[in-house]
């Protein structure tokens, strides 16, 4: 009894003293100014609509940061900076195509897209006999005399049956990002991977790949899952088909590329920094709407909407636009590193990169005095519906913070329909709710004001 009471007054002290009554009446006014007015959701469709196919390095990336930041300078703030940033230049060529060439059943066009940094087929495309396999270990004990001069085609499914689909993608991700480079060993001459996504569909879903400096580089291609059924259902009854496709992709030298930072200085604590962040470059063919344009126009919302209720945060409030989160993540890296040289004291960083769907709530990566006062503010939040607040947060481009014991959170919208859209020709502005999108705008400026005027 003695003992639960103890427990008990030493979590009273941990929970920050907030005027429940006053907050409530902030969220509520956060959450009406998001859901009534259409800035955000506008300046998403704009840069979906005039800056896809911006990819680290393009000129539609460069454009979409000089909109970013002319954006942001329209917006009265304290400060905004395009900080350089060094970043890979990649170029994905025409259009691919591919087809399955089947004596048996006939030939099959399947669309596929060339997976980001791998080199292309040429001109003339590729065309090879397929062996389908569904990990490294398959691939080992196939060994080099069944895998030798053809397609290696990575067949294994994201698993359904798990309910974090972030999980379900980290669990099948490798046969993207490191396919071709141990295909490749055992003189594989392309490679196939069934497309990370958790619908049937004939969208294919491109990401990062890389090599590795002692193989052979192999063009590698991603497959549409109902591509990937057709072709795993005619292997089985013509093991013998031949599969052509044609990338014509390559690699330019580095660019100079920018970050696009926008601040509302802190009145008590200025040189105390909270970091929003999202990232502007995106995967083509989409117009990188739910990846992650969404949370960068969230971020800049967030600061829109403290201006408009009047609230001067104690501490400076940081939108981070950050570039190259799907190449080479080099901007979350630079920004890190100009904090250091500037000596900067990050006291709190978010990151929003998981869409815009319905928001659920925040993970956290914190001390765990203060990560319990966070985890706390739950029952601020529960009107909406938005009650995951869990111990486990960050973000790639916010991850290099961490150096600066800085705590780190996701924004943790709904995760089941996400893969639907993730890094394809499905991810356009159409595919964000406006209530949905907003609903995330205003759960993120409510969670860092009472982060930053409870001192959590
Ligand atoms: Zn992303």
């Amino acid at each position: 009894m003695k003992r639960t009471m103890f427990i008990l007054v030493l979590v009273l002290n941990f929970l920050p003293k907030i005027n429940a009554q006053d907050e409530t009446k902030v969220l509520k006014a956060f959450f009406d100014e998001a859901l009534t007015d259409q800035t955000a959701y506008e300046n998403l469709r704009y840069l979906c609509k005039n800056y896809n196919g911006r990819i680290t390095g393009s000129p539609q990336a460069e454009a979409a940061v000089e909109f970013t930041f002319q954006l942001m300078n329209d917006m009265n703030l304290d400060r905004v900076e395009k900080q350089p940033v060094q970043v890979p230049r990649w170029v994905r060529g025409e259009d691919e195509t591919a087809s399955i060439q089947s004596a048996k059943f006939g030939f099959k066009d399947v669309p596929v897209t060339a997976l980001g940094m791998s080199i292309g087929t040429g001109k003339n495309g590729l065309s090879a006999k397929v062996i389908e396999v569904q990990n490294f270990k398959q691939l080992e004990e196939l060994g080099k005399e069944n895998i030798d001069g053809k397609i290696v085609f990575f067949n294994r499914a994201m698993d359904p049956t798990m309910i974090n689909t972030f999980g379900a993608y980290g669990g099948a991700a490798d046969q993207r990002t490191r396919g071709a480079a141990r295909a490749g060993a055992f003189g594989a001459v392309g490679v196939l991977v069934r497309s990370l996504t958790t619908s049937q569909d004939d969208f294919p879903h491109t990401g990062v790949m890389r090599y590795n400096d002692t193989v052979q580089q192999i063009p590698a291609v991603a497959i549409s899952t109902n591509g990937a059924n057709l072709l795993s259902d005619w292997l089985k009854n013509d093991p013998d088909l031949n599969f052509n496709f044609r990338t014509t992709s390559y690699e330019l030298p580095e660019v100079t590329s920018h970050n696009v930072i926008g601040e509302i200085r802190g009145s008590e604590l200025p040189e105390e920094i909270i970091t929003i962040g999202g990232h502007l470059d995106a995967w083509e063919p989409g117009e990188g709407a739910h990846d992650d344009g969404a949370g960068c126009m969230q971020s800049i919302e967030v600061l829109r909407l403290f201006q408009k209720l009047g609230i001067q945060p104690k501490r400076t409030i940081r939108a981070v636009v950050f570039m190259d989160e799907e190449v080479a993540q080099r901007g979350g890296k630079e920004y890190a590193r100009q904090a250091a040289l500037k000596k900067e004291n990050h006291y709190f960083a978010l990151e929003a990169d998981r869409g815009a769907l319905m928001p659920r709530g925040f993970g956290v990566s914190a001390p765990d005095e203060r990560l319990e006062k966070i985890l706390a503010l739950k029952e601020y939040f529960e009107p909406y519906g938005i009650t995951h607040f869990k111990k486990g947060g960050g973000g790639v481009d916010i991850g290099p913070l961490k150096q600066f014991g800085t705590p780190l959170s996701s924004f943790v919208p709904d995760m089941q329909r996400y893969f639907d859209f993730h890094h394809s020709g499905n991810d356009t502005f159409e595919q964000v709710n406006f209530r949905e999108f907003q609903m995330g705008s205003a759960a993120i400026a409510s969670f860092i004001y009472l982060i930053d005027k409870y001192d959590l």
